[in-house]
């Protein structure tokens, strides 16, 4: 069963445009100290997705590969003309890429649906209690509403 969703998102400059064509799977913000030198800011928030459902509609993309905190490699994809990044293929997160949340529009549509690295979180910003937080990573198949986990099971014996 397939929904009619579709989704744009675009870099700080237009140059980049892109859609996604399900919703995405989960929202987090990561405290750690990695997200917070790659984005200039206290915490990021991403959204994944399912491989299968991101498109690239307008402009071009350069990327760079890191090491992220897993000790995995990530590759990071920003628009060449003005340097936002705009997703991410962590090399942990099979058959899913990892969104910039902020680049979606109406992107407060999601919320972030945990906090992890609240260990690395900056002394000085609050949450309030009812967030979702973790010291570190949490169990994807224990936090992740029931449905989407399905959705990305199921995809994932489609890519084997
Ligand atoms: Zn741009
Ligand atoms: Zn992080």
């Amino acid at each position: 069963m397939k929904q009619n969703f579709e989704l744009k998102g675009k870099c700080a400059c237009g140059n980049v445009k892109y859609k996604i064509t399900e919703k995405p799977l989960f929202t987090q913000a990561c405290h750690c100290n990695d997200c917070k030198v790659l984005t200039g800011s206290s915490y990021v928030v991403n959204s994944s997705v399912l491989e299968n459902s991101f498109f690239l509609t307008e402009g071009k993309v350069s990327s760079t590969k890191l090491v992220a905190g897993s000790g995995k490699t990530c590759r990071f994809f920003f628009c060449n003309r003005c340097g936002v990044i705009v997703y991410a293929d962590y090399d942990s997160a099979i058959g899913r890429l990892t969104l910039r949340t902020k680049t979606l529009e109406n992107a407060y549509m999601f919320p972030p649906q945990a906090h992890i690295f609240i260990k690395d979180k900056d002394p000085w910003l609050n949450l309030s209690e009812n967030q979702n937080c973790y010291e570190t990573m949490y169990d994807p198949d224990k936090t992740w509403p029931e449905e989407n986990l399905k959705r990305y099971k199921e995809y994932l014996k489609t890519i084997k």
